[in-house]
């Protein structure tokens, strides 16, 4: 029997649209796509499990690129086309759509290969990473492959004026007449809940911070009860500052190198300069970062009620809690806090110096 949460969660997933609209957004499928492509040397002639595989597109993927066969799991109703889907590709020799929760299906053998398109808004909301890394635990070989193989959460200030004034401000005057008592109202809706909104690189403050970088081959669920990150950056612009926006990047290398850093040793920057280095050859990367053509996943913003003025160079710091609702562990609660640290100019620094000298 399954939770309440679970059954209106993969109920949400027997319906058509769900699947359209991520099956549309190609940024995300062609990276699986060529994910698979990339690694199809280690896919060939192996076993493949595909977490949550909906409609069965990326099990398809996978057997095109030569897998010997893919457990294709589903919970949804969406099972049932799935495995029509299957079929009328001719692929029903090697794939097996398994109808059930991945924590309760049993299958054949261990597999080589986890393929899972399990990412939320911010990344972590929907929470289906558990699911993920119990496939991992029970039944990946060692030394197999999971795609993706790293996930990281980015944040940093931005500025939106144009949006939040479209919210808030509007109420001043409409159609001629003051509704500015509808300000406070307006003020709270905006900022009570988290925004799922397309954003420029414009509109971003600072060099976004790691919230959390996970590798998908170590990583254990427990860690994602309560995520605390502290920051500290400094905006690039005089400009006021609307509130955080989230995103996320996801990376499909090959199975862990143990000389490969410890997230805990991971600078946030090494991360981003990895991202700039990137050549034809390096794996695939699939960013739902404002610079980057926008996702389905949009970027998620906290906007603040009131927004608040910076210099250049302002230092802006604290703190930001990701932790699982007690409800409903799909759900997440964030709580973020923002310090402002007294701007000092920097001509205005030498100049004293001099002065004293
Ligand atoms: N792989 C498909 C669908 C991704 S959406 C694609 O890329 O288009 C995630 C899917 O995982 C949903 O269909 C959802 O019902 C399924 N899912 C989530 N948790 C699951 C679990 N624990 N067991 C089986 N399926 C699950």
């Amino acid at each position: 029997p399954l939770a309440e949460h679970d059954r209106i969660y993969f109920q949400s997933y027997s319906h058509i649209g769900i699947h359209e609209a991520m099956i549309k957004d190609r940024v995300r499928t062609d990276a699986y796509r060529s994910a698979i492509m990339h690694h199809q040397k280690f896919i060939e002639g192996k076993v493949v499990m595909d977490v949550g595989c909906g409609t069965g597109i990326l099990s398809v993927f996978c057997a095109r690129a030569g897998a010997k066969r893919v457990y294709a799991v589903e919970a949804s109703e969406m099972a049932t086309q799935a495995r029509e889907i299957v079929k009328a590709n001719n692929l029903d020799d090697k794939v097996v759509v398994v109808h059930g929760r991945v924590e309760d299906v049993e299958v054949e053998d261990k597999v080589d290969v986890i393929i899972s398109e399990w990412m939320g808004y911010m990344l972590l909301y929907e929470s289906m990473l558990p699911s993920v890394l119990f496939a991992r635990d029970k039944w990946l070989k060692p030394g197999g492959l999971i795609l993706p193989s790293h996930a990281t959460l980015f944040m940093a200030p931005i500025t939106n004026s144009e949006r939040y004034e479209g919210s808030v401000d509007f109420w001043s005057d409409v159609y001629g007449i003051n509704m500015s008592a509808l300000v406070p109202l307006a003020k709270k809706f905006t900022s009570e809940e988290p925004s799922i909104e397309i954003i420029g690189g414009e509109n971003v403050l600072s060099w976004p911070f790691v919230v959390k970088h996970i590798d998908c081959y170590t990583f254990k669920a427990e860690e994602l009860k309560s995520i605390t990150t502290k920051y500290k950056v400094s905006s690039m612009m005089l400009a006021p500052i609307h509130g955080f926006g989230l995103w996320f990047e996801v990376e499909f290398n090959g199975p862990s190198n143990p000389t490969d850093k410890s997230p805990s040793d991971l600078n946030p920057l090494d991360v981003i300069r990895k991202k700039r280095r990137r050549g034809s050859e390096d794996p695939v990367v699939l960013s739902t970062a404002p610079e980057d053509e926008p996702t389905h996943w949009h970027q998620t913003i906290l906007y603040f009620p009131d927004p608040i003025e910076v210099k250049q160079d302002q230092i802006i710091e604290g703190s930001v809690k990701v932790s699982q609702s007690e409800e409903n562990p799909r759900f997440l609660n964030i709580q973020l806090d923002c310090t402002l640290l007294i701007w000092i100019p920097r001509l205005l620094m030498v100049r004293s110096y001099n002065l004293q000298e």
